[in-house]
């Protein structure tokens, strides 16, 4: 898509136009958008040569804009305008690329469903019956739709490539410190990631290399040069060794999607690629939900403590100081939010944090060192990115603890764990919706990531899907 854009500079200013008009029109029935961004003044000062020239995007809302409402989807920010851009937003518009919309999230990036947002529930353009996803769910659906050709996420669990399954678009999540988070509102500090969406692979080589590279004021982003991914990409896969993560597919009950995956890696192995199964310890990856959850929730409640409606965002009355922070906490945060903070404050009491918040981090490290041994032999590790298509929005909630949803639905969270970079490309449809495949690849070995990927496009042919929401 961004080469088609770039070939037709003229129409830039235009297509920037139509796409803000265009997101508000398909907003009525996706309600995946917080705030529109009219973009005529960024229109006005366009970098003539960036690489992402005249090219329509959105911001996930938890990303900083100067002057623009940033709401990270909570009613306790619903009122915050900043007065500093994120690194990403900065480098995105020295790319030369617009910003039209703030895409809806899950609250503070908290949840995989995309309806906690104090605005609602976002619906997937490809069914609206049908969920995002989350927590990026709204960034996941504009690109779907093709009315913006970018749009940035943030990845803590999943958040990017389990809204890019259910929404047919590429989702990629690259190497822990290889964006900027600076002036992205925190969920994890362990496990956030910025993540993004685009229609194509070749797409997402260019975004990355707009995006990524060092930013002093993030303390965690790498010092390594950023290689012209586009330039490098070649889907050849001969002698690529490649591990199905056979404890995932053990674990899907939905036979179509096992059927689309199987059909899709005999299509890899017609081109050379070395497919084996791998199979992890089960019951530590049993485990690796609750120990994401204590991790997250922890480190959540910390980053979060800030939120008391005294230094900014929405402040409730009160009598004292205390009552101001109990008032604007209990009514600025939905149901989810309040749990996951009792949750995580639990997780760190003095008494508390060998017990779980530690023993957490233990189990990480384990569960890190079996992904370890897996990549020490394999270019990738390869799996359905959920078992199923998204989920309706108003169906029953799947047994919690099952091994498809322990091991199916977040097996990704091993992306988070290592901090090793991570994508889903849409390998098929089900009752006209998209689902998605995910692969795992080595600490910065985002060539190799987008090479497989590449591939896999080709031989499936989703490159530039789009939505038509009806
Ligand atoms: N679904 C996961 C959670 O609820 C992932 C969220 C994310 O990646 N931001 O924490």
């Amino acid at each position: 898509m961004f080469k088609d854009m770039l070939n037709d500079k003229a129409n830039a200013k235009n297509r920037c136009l139509e796409a803000y008009k265009k997101a508000q029109e398909l907003n009525e029935s996706l309600n995946a958008v917080i705030t529109f961004v009219d973009p005529s003044e960024q229109l006005e000062h366009l970098v003539e040569d960036g690489k992402m020239y005249g090219i329509p995007i959105a911001y996930k809302d938890n990303t900083t804009t100067k002057n623009i409402t940033t709401t990270a989807g909570s009613k306790i920010l619903s009122n915050y305008v900043p007065v500093f851009n994120a690194e990403i937003v900065d480098r995105l518009e020295a790319a030369g690329a617009v910003c039209i919309a703030k895409a809806s999230l899950d609250e503070l990036a908290m949840g995989g469903t995309n309806t906690t947002c104090f605005k609602g529930a976002a619906h997937n353009p490809w069914d609206l019956h049908r969920m995002t996803g989350g927590s990026s769910g709204g960034s996941a659906a504009l690109v779907s739709t093709g009315v913006v050709a970018m749009a940035t996420g943030s990845d803590t669990g999943d958040s990017v490539r389990k809204p890019a399954s259910f929404c047919g678009v590429v989702g990629v999540k690259p190497t822990y410190g290889r964006i900027s988070r600076y002036g992205i509102i925190p969920y994890a500090s362990s496990l956030d990631h910025v993540g993004y969406f685009t229609s194509s692979v070749e797409d997402a080589c260019v975004t990355l290399e707009v995006m990524a590279g060092r930013d002093d004021r993030d303390m965690t982003s790498s010092n390594l040069p950023v290689p012209e991914y586009s330039k490098l990409l070649n889907s050849d896969l001969k002698g690529r060794k490649i591990a199905v993560f056979k404890n995932v597919i053990d674990a899907i009950e939905n036979k179509e999607t096992i059927r689309i995956f199987n059909e899709l890696v005999s299509k890899l192995e017609a081109r050379g690629a070395i497919v084996e199964m791998f199979e992890f310890d089960d019951a530590l990856l049993k485990a690796m939900l609750p120990t994401y959850y204590l991790i997250a929730n922890c480190e959540a409640s910390s980053n979060h403590s800030n939120l008391d409606g005294v230094r900014f965002g929405v402040r409730e009355p009160g009598e004292t100081m205390e009552e101001i922070m109990i008032n604007s906490r209990t009514k600025g945060f939905g149901p989810l939010c309040r749990k996951r903070f009792v949750i995580g404050s639990y997780g760190l009491f003095d008494d508390n944090q060998d017990k779980l918040f530690r023993k957490a981090q233990k189990v990480r490290r384990l569960l890190v060192q079996q992904l370890n041994e897996c990549l020490k032999d394999y270019d990738a590790l390869l799996a359905p990115a959920s078992g199923d298509i998204a989920p309706l929005l108003d169906g029953a909630v799947s047994d919690q603890l099952s091994d498809s949803h322990l091991i199916a639905e977040n097996h990704m969270v091993l992306g988070n764990f290592s901090g090793y970079p991570s994508m889903t490309v849409p390998m098929g449809f089900m009752e006209g919706c998209p689902i998605g495949v995910n692969l795992t690849c080595r600490a910065f070995d985002e060539e190799s990531m987008f090479d497989i990927a590449k591939a896999i496009e080709e031989e499936t042919g989703f490159k530039n899907l789009k939505a038509e929401v009806k």
